[in-house]
């Protein structure tokens, strides 16, 4: 299984900068989970293979890109494009975001081969497959309706946390799940941001350090999804734990797991 997390965020010469302002995983070239970067930092192959999109939630740095995306396929999509979400998440983006004022309802477009989205409902807990992989989407502890997700192609399987703080379906989930290849997990802010953290529903390298404990990884646990602002002092208290297995992902490199 091939993962690369996009990149979001350029520097002034033009090449890709570590800091992570949006979220959008690519798995095998052809699926992405959340699209926060998602029309912006594809490469031609992805953006021509990419017809599956798995939604987190629905906070704008994870689905930013998806209303451009559509956008730019909208005349030569030969087939709608599948976004898989929950129907909280679906219901927000409708609301929210394709309302003709943020934004074209795409849903009540069509191009001359029919409609361009198409919304793939997913129950937190019951497994679906997409674009070759198997999808087991998990109910983690953000502020919003938000899923990580479990995903196994018969080789591999990785799990990712989404944004969260303090979870126990989620490893409860991949505990039954059998053996984890890799783990992403998130940690948006430093340890002295704890009070933002557990309002917005966060973790710290303290709290994250703690989660681990429940799970006591003896494979690779890759840290996503860090607030770029805060992107050392996170590095550096996560290194001082000295967390077993414990590694940065890095972005735009693309791993083989
Ligand atoms: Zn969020």
């Amino acid at each position: 299984m091939r993962l690369q997390l996009l990149p979001s965020t350029i520097e002034t010469n033009g090449s890709a900068r570590q800091g992570q302002h949006f979220t959008c995983f690519v798995i095998n070239d052809n699926i992405a989970f959340d699209a926060g970067s998602l029309a912006t930092s594809v490469t031609d192959v992805q953006r021509d293979n990419i017809r599956d999109i798995v939604l987190s939630h629905a906070h704008l740095d994870h689905v930013a890109g998806l209303p451009l995306f559509i956008d730019d396929l909208f005349a030569t999509l030969t087939a709608p494009v599948r976004v898989h979400a929950s129907a909280e998440v679906a219901a927000i983006l409708e609301r929210d975001i394709f309302n003709w004022s943020i934004y074209p309802r795409f849903s009540e477009l069509n191009n001359e081969n029919g409609p361009v989205i198409e919304y793939c409902i997913f129950e937190d807990g019951v497994r679906f497959r997409a674009a070759g992989v198997e999808i087991t989407p998990v109910r983690v502890n953000h502020k919003v309706p938000t899923s990580g997700f479990i995903i196994e192609d018969g080789s591999t399987r990785i799990a990712m946390s989404g944004d969260t703080a303090e979870m126990d379906d989620f490893w409860r989930a991949i505990g039954e799940a059998g053996e984890i290849d890799a783990l992403l997990i998130e940690c948006a802010f430093p340890n002295e941001l704890g009070g933002l953290a557990n309002a917005s529903y966060h973790l710290t390298p303290e709290r994250l350090h703690s989660e681990l404990e429940k799970y006591r990884p003896d494979r690779p646990v890759y840290i996503i999804n860090m607030k770029p602002a805060y992107r050392d002092r996170i590095i550096e208290q996560i290194e001082s734990n000295r967390t077993a297995n414990v590694e940065i992902l890095e972005v735009g490199r693309v791993y083989e797991f």
